[in-house]
């Protein structure tokens, strides 16, 4: 055990209870990605293999080869995408949430990773870029690219208000992943990307308006093959965010588009030491 530490007001600020020596798949090479991260068009470390809009209110799925970036980016302001990721070629392989944020923390930063579901437990994507880095925490406790929440659903919209709305983020990934052979059931708990959310003093869930401006982006790297699913949340940059038919009409005034470009690595040298990571090899017992 590490001594406790205390923060700038000399509060105790408890220890993770996750926590990982170096070399530990928790720990990426933070070497090896930062120079991914560098590699750009002009300088012939990436090739753009695909690129797409996003409207506003719908959602889309993609594929993303293993070894290659992911960038999503807001091109025209505020916007909050709701993000699915499955093992393409094994979608009981998904995204885990509640295991990320405890691995690693309650919102997405440089280095961290996104985790499969058991019984596959491994990096499914590391973050490798995200130009809201300096975000940081905000006045009231905020954080940028949530994953404490999960994506806004049309069963508690009608559950709340009596109102029947067909574009929430579940109901658009449950349209993009169809074309792949998957369900409603599929979807799963989802990182909330540019979107800034805490917990208040009563430990209550809260959503502050986006802080995203025109070209900011997060960048994932892609640790085994993947199909991607991403919805532009209906209730847009969520600064008038609320449930029910009016809110919903309220808010389309702040919804806008996201980008997704999809890039292979062109020098072989930037994966120098690096493996796509295997499942641990715990077999469970009957
Ligand atoms: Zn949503």
């Amino acid at each position: 055990m590490s001594a406790p530490s205390t923060d700038d007001a000399g509060s105790r600020q408890p220890q993770p209870a996750y926590q990982a020596s170096q070399g530990s798949p928790l720990v990426a090479d933070q070497k090896l990605y930062s120079a991914i991260a560098n590699s750009t068009t002009s300088n012939g470390g990436r090739e753009l293999t695909d690129s797409f809009i996003i409207s506003p209110r719908s959602g889309r799925a993609w594929t993303v080869p293993v070894g290659s970036i992911c960038r999503i980016t807001t091109p025209d302001g505020p916007q909050v995408g709701d993000l699915n990721i499955f093992n393409s070629h094994d979608p009981k392989e998904h995204l885990w949430t509640a295991r990320s944020r405890q691995l690693h923390r309650s919102h997405l930063v440089i280095y961290d990773r996104l985790w499969s579901n058991l019984p596959y437990l491994r990096p499914l994507v590391t973050v490798i870029a995200n130009s809201l880095e300096d975000y940081g925490v905000d006045g009231v406790g905020g954080r940028v690219h949530d994953l404490l929440g999960t994506r806004c659903d049309p069963y508690v919209n009608k559950m709340l208000t009596g109102a029947e709305f067909d574009f929430h983020c579940h109901s658009n990934l449950a349209r993009a992943i169809k074309p792949f052979g998957l369900a409603e059931s599929d979807v799963h708990d989802n990182v909330n990307l540019f979107q800034v959310t805490g917990l208040n003093k009563d430990g209550q869930y809260f959503i502050e308006p986006s802080p995203a401006k025109a070209g900011d982006y997060i960048e994932f790297f892609a640790e085994i093959d993947l199909l991607f699913a991403l919805s532009a949340c209906p209730a847009g940059d969520e600064s008038v965010f609320g449930w029910g038919a009016d809110a919903m009409e309220r808010m389309e005034k702040c919804c806008r588009p996201l980008k997704v470009d999809v890039y292979k690595l062109q020098d072989p040298q930037l994966l120098s030491g690096w493996t796509s990571p295997q499942c641990p090899s715990y077999k469970s017992k009957d």
